[in-house]
């Protein structure tokens, strides 16, 4: 019995499933979850003192690695100066000015607590500007976890969008209308007939929640075009991407100008932050300069903002991205050339410091369909093997996996051989 097990049991007496939020619970891929003590730099530390190179970084937030010396300095330097005042601070003038130079589509920007107020504060603001209720979002895509979001696609003809969880109110979901990913003709004929009462389009411009899913090209490119067009604003939600794919993010990588834009992850260096943030003519419809509600009482809290400020620092050096993309080649080209020499039928997706692992005999994986396609019983046994062999990957095959900067030669080519003894036994 390890203490992992033991604390799982423990943890379930009075939380639900034993977690704080699903998918640590291993249910995906079955089996116990792993439970961490400490991590440093590429690597996480179990219950039972089990070292793992990790792929998950807290889902994205650790483009560092973990517990990085400076981020860890200034947190305990500003935590000995109060941990909140409800008040205006100056670290939340520079965080704002720092993501308005990195991301210059963002004239302004409202820091938030997480993902999930992020988007549902963005949709709300949408709504509020255009004075219309629908949105759009993409099949496949994660937004948090707000009613409004929380929507799949209704049947057929009839666009109204369905609940996706129980105590989602129908009469929320049915203004929001859910669309393929990378399929602009549907966009363009879902605009041809309601254009005049979408308020939003709300898109994950690299897909991270169905595995890693890349815009093809003229996917983004469309939806800008549709959205002018009609008087909609255009959300890209960059929690995932942002500071990630491209310091820029991935408005930046792709060269696509969105009216808003939200944020979380890298942005609080692995504390709970996120933000949104746009154009100035629709910020400036935000309370209290206008009539749009928004709040938080730990919004820009100052230890979160010290966290952020010193990763956008460290990540913002010249080369930093470039290195990570290669870091990211290294590790997803390695992959696949195993599986081939093992003759397991296998591909990968990447975007910067992101990528996804894919057990297909499909050449490429582009849609929502193309990921629910995949063998999910050999990723399960791919997931087991390669924890056994001490490497952590996201425990879903819906999942994308994320590369720091604490990945290093030794931890590439530990996952790399770590791979090819489990490929062997796949098989
Ligand atoms: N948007 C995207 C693209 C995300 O990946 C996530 C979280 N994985 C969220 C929003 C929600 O963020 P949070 O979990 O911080 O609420």
């Amino acid at each position: 019995m390890t203490r992992s097990h033991d604390l799982f049991l423990q943890a379930q007496r009075h939380i639900p499933g034993g977690v704080n939020s699903p998918v640590r619970a291993f249910r995906g891929v079955g089996g116990d979850p792993v439970f961490l003590e400490r991590a440093e730099g590429a690597w996480v530390v179990d219950a039972d003192g089990r070292r793992y190179v990790d792929y998950v970084g807290s889902w994205g937030p650790m483009i560092l690695g973990h517990a990085h010396p400076e981020v860890i300095r200034v947190v305990q330097e500003t935590a000995t100066h109060g941990l909140s005042f409800g008040a205006p601070t100056e670290l939340e003038t520079r965080m704002a000015d720092r993501v308005c130079e990195l991301v210059p589509s963002m004239d302004m920007v409202r820091m938030v607590n997480s993902g999930t107020e992020a988007t549902m504060s963005a949709i709300r603001l949408a709504r509020g500007f255009t004075g219309r209720e629908k949105i759009v979002k993409f099949e496949g895509c994660y937004h948090g976890h707000a009613d409004a979001l929380l929507v799949k696609a209704g049947s057929g003809a009839l666009t109204l969008g369905v609940p996706s969880s129980p105590g989602v109110p129908a009469s929320v979901a049915e203004h929001t209308l859910t669309l393929p990913y990378n399929d602009i003709e549907a966009v363009r004929e879902t605009f041809a007939r309601l254009g005049a009462e979408i308020a939003a389009v709300i898109v994950e411009p690299v897909a991270g929640n169905m595995n890693c899913i890349p815009p093809l090209p003229g996917f983004l490119e469309g939806l800008r075009e549709v959205c002018s067009g009609h008087g909609s604003v255009l959300i890209f939600d960059e929690v995932m991407t942002g500071f990630r794919v491209a310091l820029g993010g991935a408005q930046g990588h792709y060269g696509i100008t969105p009216d808003l834009t939200t944020l979380g992850k890298v942005i609080g260096g692995g504390m709970p932050v996120g933000a949104f943030g746009g154009r100035r003519e629709i910020m400036e419809h935000l309370a209290p300069l206008g009539p749009v509600y928004q709040a938080g009482t730990l919004s820009g809290n100052p230890v979160a903002m010290a966290a952020g400020l010193k990763t956008l620092e460290l990540i913002g050096v010249p080369g930093f991205h470039a290195t990570l993309a290669e870091r990211t080649r290294t590790l997803t080209e390695g992959l696949a050339e195993r599986a081939r020499a093992a003759g397991i039928p296998f591909t990968t997706n990447r975007v910067g410091g992101m990528f996804g692992l894919f057990f297909t005999e499909a050449a490429a994986v582009n849609s929502y369909a193309e990921v629910m396609a995949c063998d999910a019983e050999r990723f399960k046994r791919f997931f087991h093997g390669m924890l056994d062999e001490g490497v952590y990957l996201a425990p879903s095959a819906f999942e994308a996996g994320f590369v720091s900067a604490a990945h290093g030669e030794a931890e590439l080519e530990a996952t790399l051989a770590a791979a090819e003894r489990v490929f062997a036994r796949l098989g």
